[in-house]
């Protein structure tokens, strides 16, 4: 709990800070028309990428399901497609799974209060938080990493932001910062300066900010030292295979399985552990397929997950035709665009898909 004086200075924070707001306040199309369900759409999208990538994301997705009914009932592949190239595929599940939840169990709205929206799959704090404050005017923070760093600097707090117990202490800061009305904007305003002023990884924009009068970091000339976060885990290295097999103007995909990385998402087939061309060929035959040419090695790629890296090395194979087996498709290059979302980690293999 924040000491009384700081807590009665907090408070006259919330002022200044909305001022700050109204005149540097970015618009974008969840702003302009902050519906509910546009709201939390938006939210969803921010926790992985950036403003700027995540824009025609929303876009495409609030002109291709424009509500929560639409939402429900939309495929695996329609959301998948819709998603792709945004990670995080859960997530969007989970919004269709909460949006299934919605038209049963809350009368086909969003409901209003955290508490609520808490019960919602792939609804944590921050969303809950940013969609209660946001869409339906309830005072509760909502604290992303923006708001961690703000708040940290602000407090001269040296606690590792990704400990429990320091995220909370800083979040009720934030609770003791909260005005009545706006709570909404507040939240907000703090998560813009954060990635406007109070930038992370080097020295802050401390002139412009509403704060600098009695930021603590900033009086002791170390807000670029803060937040302090404990070293994230390496990630496992793991060295993949994959097989680019073509057939008249088609590439086969693999749907991957509903459980681990990337569940059920569209694949270009392939192996864990590098082998070697005569064993992807192998591998090919094994599937149905009759090669027509010798293998060729193709670019090597990688990509990061959260906690795995692969390392791929790519083998292309060029098939007669055959029948797809069972999780297997074939898709043209129409079939790619339109319909089978294909993660980014394949993107090193891009240029070897049909066009
Ligand atoms: Fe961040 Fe500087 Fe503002 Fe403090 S004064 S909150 S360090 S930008």
């Amino acid at each position: 709990m924040p000491h009384q004086n700081t807590t009665t200075v907090l408070k006259n924070l919330a002022r200044p800070l909305l001022i700050w707001y109204s005149a540097h306040r970015r618009s974008y199309p969840w702003r302009e028309e902050a519906t509910p369900y546009r709201v939390w759409i938006s939210e969803v999208m921010l926790q992985q990428t950036s403003i700027e990538t995540a824009l025609p994301y929303f876009q495409r997705f609030i002109a291709a399901l424009p509500d929560i009914r639409a939402l429900a009932d939309a495929d695996d592949d329609r959301i998948l497609k819709l998603w792709e190239g945004l990670g995080y595929y859960s997530r969007v599940r989970n919004l269709r799974k909460a949006a299934r939840m919605i038209l049963q169990d809350f009368g086909s709205q969003l409901p209003p209060k955290y508490d609520e929206l808490l019960r919602l799959p792939g609804v944590g704090e921050y969303t809950a938080g940013a969609l209660a404050s946001i869409a339906f005017g309830e005072k509760v923070p909502a604290v992303d990493g923006n708001v961690l760093r703000v708040m940290a600097r602000l407090l001269n707090d040296s606690g590792d932001i990704t400990d429990s117990s320091v995220k909370k202490r800083l979040k009720e800061a934030v609770l003791s910062m909260l005005p009545e009305e706006n709570p909404g904007d507040f939240n907000q305003a703090l998560m813009e300066l954060g990635e406007t002023v109070c930038v992370p990884r080097t020295v802050p924009h401390c002139a412009e900010c509403p704060f600098s009068g009695c930021c603590a970091a900033h009086r002791s000339g170390c807000a670029e030292l803060l937040p302090v976060r404990a070293p994230k885990k390496e990630r496992r290295v793991v060295k993949r295979t994959v097989l680019v097999i073509l057939s008249e103007g088609c590439v086969l995909l693999h749907r991957r399985s509903g459980r681990g990385l990337l569940a059920g998402m569209w694949e270009l087939p392939g192996v864990d552990g590098w082998i070697r061309p005569s064993q992807a060929l192998e591998e090919a035959v094994r599937l149905g397929a009759r090669i027509k040419a010798e293998p060729e090695i193709l670019k090597e790629g990688r990509h990061l997950f959260s906690h795995i890296e692969w390392k791929m090395k790519g083998i292309g194979l060029r098939a007669a035709y055959f029948e797809a087996p069972p999780g297997f498709v074939w898709a043209d290059a129409g079939a790619i665009r339109e319909q089978y979302a294909l993660p980014s980690a394949f993107k090193p293999f891009e240029k070897n898909l049909p066009k």
